[in-house]
């Protein structure tokens, strides 16, 4: 026999999680179908440099312990400038970030299936009813999030995500030891997120230098391979080629070395979401994409995203007759606030 959940999530990222700690809290069955091991998780997918601000920390009770290090300035870098802006900052352990979500999740009652890589939807009548996941396996749901990130499987089935290769950007990151923080030619990036705009290093993006504490940082860079990429770009270097080239070419890593296994990778989409639902489906987070277009911040706006849609499936269906129809969800989220399904249909 085939399991029923009131919801079925699809991948245990921020915006997965989120959305599974908020329905499970308010006592829905709910469960969050992820394809890493538990013992290993976060291994593939532990892809973020995991900068975020105080009202993402204090909005979703993010404890301290996942926290490696507070930092009070971001700074903008460029080739011959740089600006900072006081703003006080968090530079998480993405790791142990997600750890803690997919725990606290468990901890309100949800459940958690590692090992459970879902490939498409289950539809009846053209309606998602449930997911199918690793080959054969079924779990079925009155509602179907999908939350896999830019792998978006049921989205991109049910047709509600089109994410363009076009827009696609790819990130690499170190963490790296030994890198003199406060160099006399630079700004002091003690306790900072450091972002520079440099076509030299980061054709059509941006590199970046978040202090993790003492003379430890993240040190990375992503772009979007497009027009600007391409007019910028050197003929035949990898992102780990540009990469590297940074490394050898600032005097701020003349004496820096990376950390053992510390390396991250990943990519985002880097457009307008479109659609968000279909019947008794929602897409969240970087499978939408919510992820800002400008910095690349995606943790916040994935478990805002993730909020929004454990709000709206607990308006759906809480009613004597629940209804998750599209024309539902639209009613429930354009405003804000759901109206009656009577006032709903005679605003409609
Ligand atoms: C290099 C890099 C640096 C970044 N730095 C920052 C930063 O400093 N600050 C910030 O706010 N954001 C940052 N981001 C963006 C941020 O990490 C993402 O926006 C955020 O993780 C999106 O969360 P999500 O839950 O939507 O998706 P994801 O984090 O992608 O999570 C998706 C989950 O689904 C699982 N999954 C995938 N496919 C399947 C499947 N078929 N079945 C089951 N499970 C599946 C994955 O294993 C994963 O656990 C960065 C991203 C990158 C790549």
């Amino acid at each position: 026999m085939s399991e029923r959940f009131d919801v079925v999530i699809a991948g245990a990222g921020p915006a997965g999680a989120q959305c599974a700690r908020d329905l499970a809290q308010r006592g829905y069955e709910v469960v969050l179908l992820e394809l890493e091991s538990e013992d290993e998780f976060p291994r593939q997918s532990n892809k973020s440099t995991a900068g975020t601000f105080p009202s993402m920390m204090a909005s979703f009770g993010v404890p301290d312990d996942v926290v490696m290090n507070y930092t009070d300035d971001v700074v903008l870098e460029s080739p011959s400038h740089h600006y900072v802006q006081n703003q006080p900052g968090a530079v998480l352990e993405f790791a142990e970030f997600k750890q803690w979500l997919v725990a606290d999740a468990r901890e309100k009652g949800a459940e958690v299936w590692f090992d459970a890589r879902v490939s498409r939807p289950i539809t009846e009548d053209g309606k998602p009813v449930g997911v199918r996941y690793n080959g054969d396996e079924e779990v079925y749901g009155d509602i179907i999030v999908d939350a896999t990130g830019p792998a978006a499987p049921l989205a991109k089935d049910l047709g509600v995500s089109d994410l363009e290769r076009e827009k696609q950007a790819i990130g690499v990151e170190y963490e790296m030891a030994g890198i003199d923080i406060d160099h006399p030619d630079y700004a002091d990036l003690t306790d900072s997120m450091m972002l520079r705009l440099d076509h030299d290093l980061a054709p059509g993006g941006y590199s970046w230098i978040f202090h993790t504490g003492g003379d430890e940082a993240k040190v990375g860079l992503c772009y979007i391979q497009n027009d600007s990429h391409r007019r910028h770009g050197k003929e035949g270097m990898s992102i780990d080629d540009y990469l590297q080239y940074w490394l050898d070419t600032d005097p701020r890593f003349e004496d820096a070395e990376r950390l053992e296994g510390k390396v991250h990778r990943g990519s985002a989409h880097i457009q307008t979401p479109g659609d968000l639902t279909t019947d008794s489906f929602m897409a969240i987070g970087d499978t939408v994409p919510t992820i800002d277009p400008l910095w690349g911040e995606g943790i916040h706006k994935g478990m805002q995203s993730g909020r929004v849609a454990a709000t709206t499936a607990d308006r759906c269906l809480t009613p004597e007759e629940p209804d998750t129809s599209r024309r539902r969800w639209r009613c429930t989220t354009s405003s804000g606030t759901a109206r009656s399904p009577r006032g709903c249909a005679s605003a409609c």
